[in-house]
């Protein structure tokens, strides 16, 4: 490995970064090409794009510290037992790359996560060394730091105040799946760790007598979860995503669906879950989040505990529930208008807003951008009074065709 260049570790480690999902690219079919720092042509730069707090999407370079790992999470290609070829950085190269690529507008920040190399300790204090050092050297990029759950609250500290987001990874939807799969961690641990983060925030959000604000992860804290790995359902994921929104202030839960690794343990299944699974989790989560859904109205939808992959889950909940419907857009509250299918909470605040001034019709619903395809069965407006069409047995059928999902898309 000492006779390894900068070049040949960039791609080992940006590679073995792509599985995590904190990043759009996280399956590595949208890297970026580019290359950078003069360091020739190699097989992807690690350049990622994610979503910035504001929401703008930004460039990151994506690695790892090091694949070396002391851990054997069964479900990680980069696992001690695993037969992957390992490199590693060091600090200074760490801080050259991101100067370099940052220099040169390639990026306009660093994620960086790793391998457990020695101890939990010296891992996270190699990696806070690293941002520290870009910090010292000027460097204003964006960090999304991981974050290791059972290092030091001193480390996890100095991590805060130089990185922009910190990350720690709840793995798994559930502690016996954690103990099973991943047996040098431990579920309490990571939330111990996840609470230790938002109350370093907290106190550092809250105004001194000056009305200074300390700089402490100021695009706060995110977890990723493991889906398909084991046997939890869809209601046991957002179950947990729910509770750790909840007691942590947590700003995303990711979810990744788990994909077969090379070599991989034999305690896992065989087969990788749809990524549609994938998919239905992130609307449900949104759901969650901005559309005032509560986890038992989405998982009421869900009767076996896995969501309904053919249609959205506000479809899904809208269809088991069609006493709530028709909606009369030109008087239902909020809450009402946000559970109609086809209408987001853009085109819920325009129909709230524009109704002051006119009764609404399907084509001044339309005009705003609401999926009024999708919504038909279940609202009425001005020019528009279904009757029965709630009422017909093949309705999710109309939207699971592949002509009618044309139709409704
Ligand atoms: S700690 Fe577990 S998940 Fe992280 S790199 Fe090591 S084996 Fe992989």
């Amino acid at each position: 490995m000492g006779k390894m260049t900068l070049q040949q570790k960039l791609g080992i480690l940006s590679d073995a970064a792509k599985y995590d999902a904190s990043c759009s690219s996280s399956g590595g079919a949208k890297r970026d090409s580019r290359d950078g720092a003069g360091l020739g042509s190699t097989t992807g730069s690690g350049i990622c794009h994610a979503y910035a707090p504001d929401g703008r999407c930004i460039s990151l370079l994506k690695i790892l510290m090091t694949n070396q790992c002391i851990f054997d999470c069964a479900y990680c290609i980069n696992r001690r037992s695993s037969n992957v070829r390992r490199a590693r950085f060091t600090v200074d190269e760490v801080v050259h790359l991101t100067t370099e690529f940052y220099r040169r507008n390639y990026i306009e920040g660093l994620f960086l996560s790793s391998g457990i190399i020695r101890s939990s300790d010296y891992t996270m204090e190699q990696m806070v060394l690293i941002v520290e050092k870009l910090r010292a050297d000027g460097f204003r990029g964006y960090v999304h730091l991981k974050t290791i759950p059972d290092a030091s609250p001193e480390l996890i500290e100095r991590a805060g105040r130089c990185a922009d987001r910190l990350s720690i990874n709840i793995e798994l939807p559930q502690d016996r799946s954690i103990a099973e799969l991943a047996p040098e961690k431990d579920g309490a641990d990571i939330r111990k760790a996840m609470a230790g983060v938002r109350l370093l925030k907290d106190s550092a959000d809250e105004p001194t007598f000056r009305g200074r604000r300390d700089r402490f992860a100021p695009a706060g804290q995110s977890t990723q979860m493991i889906v398909g790995a084991d046997d939890s359902t869809d209601a046991d994921v957002l179950g947990q995503s729910t509770r750790l929104y909840g007691a942590y202030g947590l700003k995303r839960v990711y979810y990744s669906a788990f994909s077969p690794i090379p070599d991989a343990s034999a305690v896992l299944p065989l087969k990788d879950p749809p990524l549609m699974r994938e998919h239905r989790l992130y609307q449900a989560d949104w759901l969650l989040r901005y559309y005032e859904f509560g986890l038992d109205e989405i998982t009421s939808a869900a009767p076996d505990g896995n969501l309904d992959l053919d249609v959205d889950p506000k479809l899904a909940w809208a269809l088991s529930n069609r006493d709530r419907f028709p909606v009369d857009v030109n008087r239902a509250d909020r809450e009402a208008l946000l559970r109609v299918p086809g209408f987001g909470s853009k085109i819920v605040d325009r129909i709230v807003k524009a109704r002051r001034q006119v009764t609404l019709g399907l084509e001044d619903i339309r005009r705003m951008g609401g999926r009024v395809k999708a919504a038909l069965p279940f609202v009425t407006a001005r020019d528009h009074h279904p009757s029965g069409s709630l009422d017909a047995v093949d309705l999710r059928a109309r939207y699971v065709k592949p002509k009618q999902m044309e139709l409704f898309a």
